[in-house]
């Protein structure tokens, strides 16, 4: 079995709370892995970790407890050239094309940019226009030695993933890639993203708030609420039949394509709680329609429910073993 290309084990980030004596525990414990060609999902709504475990990964945030190592490399003890490679190796599609991209710059300074910052300076305008058409800008010629402006929002989502491309990385971190995209497009740049998974092998880490957006682009989704990941699985299996109360109420709100099927939305009652004051026992309890009576105190850990899928719930404890 070839080792994943991305694993994260028992991650733990707190912050300073505003008070004195609070502490955000923005991530609590989380595990999880990728493989090679794989698209795994994070979701879950704002301000529940996923953004600050991408962010851990590239490097940008310093875990408080837990292990990450991307391709092989442990970015906790990692040296410069070793942090040098996997730098390389991972690349981030942000969120927001129109900010993410300087106006002056022509796309051909663009998409070559991280070459140049990682002292590859050879073939540049010939691998560009390699990046521009894997990222479906064709024929690349027409798009090389245009600036931003010119190009509609799905075509500079596209000039950005060309320059994550242009260094053939082996990990793609997209944090919410079509958020900030006209609908009409948002489908082409999923597609184009699940496409470099498939025919490059490339691991794509997609941060979402919209699990109904993604869920047709990703292999494998993992949910999070509060801190920690509350089920996992492969996507067609969680969205067919949901086993945490979150992940239900999630999709109970994602319209059915079919009118004549009827679904009834599950409103959460309140806000998500703040991570500097996470409800006892059960954290998802305050806001569950399942709860019951030891949810206030047990705190659920992450159980195996089949051999591919995980849930953190006490109506499986009992019949799970760990994951
Ligand atoms: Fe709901 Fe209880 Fe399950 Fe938590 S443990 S998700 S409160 S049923």
């Amino acid at each position: 079995m070839t080792e994943p290309i991305l694993t994260i084990r028992d991650l733990h980030i707190e912050f300073r709370g505003k008070q004195r004596h609070d502490v955000v525990r923005a991530v609590d414990g989380i595990s999880l892995h990728l493989d090679r060609g794989e698209v795994l999902s994070l979701v879950g709504e704002s301000g529940c970790g996923k953004t600050t475990t991408a962010n851990a990964v590239l490097g940008l945030t310093t875990p408080t407890e837990g292990h990450i190592s991307v391709a092989g490399i442990d970015i906790a003890t990692a040296d410069r050239k070793q942090m040098k490679a996997a730098r390389a190796y991972m690349q981030m599609i942000a969120q927001d094309p129109y900010e993410s991209l300087n106006p002056r710059m022509t796309i051909e300074d663009i998409v070559t940019e991280p070459l140049v910052v990682h002292g590859q300076q050879d073939d540049l305008r010939e691998r560009a226009l390699r990046a521009l058409a894997s990222a479906g800008l064709t024929p690349p010629e027409e798009f090389i030695d245009r600036r931003p402006h010119e190009l509609s929002g799905g075509q500079r989502q596209r000039v950005v993933i060309a320059a994550a491309l242009s260094i053939e990385p082996g990990l793609l971190i997209a944090d919410e890639p079509v958020s900030m995209l006209d609908v009409s497009v948002r489908a082409g740049i999923l597609n184009l993203l699940k496409q470099l998974a498939d025919d490059k092998g490339i691991g794509v880490l997609m941060i979402t708030h919209d699990l109904a957006t993604v869920a047709a682009y990703s292999d494998r989704i993992a949910v999070m609420y509060l801190g920690r990941i509350v089920e996992s699985g492969p996507t067609l299996d969680v969205i067919a039949s949901p086993e945490h109360p979150y992940t239900r109420a999630l999709l109970s709100v994602v319209p059915n394509h079919d009118p004549t099927v009827k679904t009834q939305p599950t409103l959460l009652v309140g806000e998500t709680p703040d991570a500097s004051n996470i409800p006892s026992g059960c954290r998802f309890h305050p806001r569950c329609p399942a709860a019951f009576e030891p949810c206030s105190q047990i705190d659920p850990v992450l159980l195996a429910t089949s051999d591919d899928r995980t849930c953190a719930c006490l109506l499986y404890a009992e019949v799970s073993s760990p994951a």
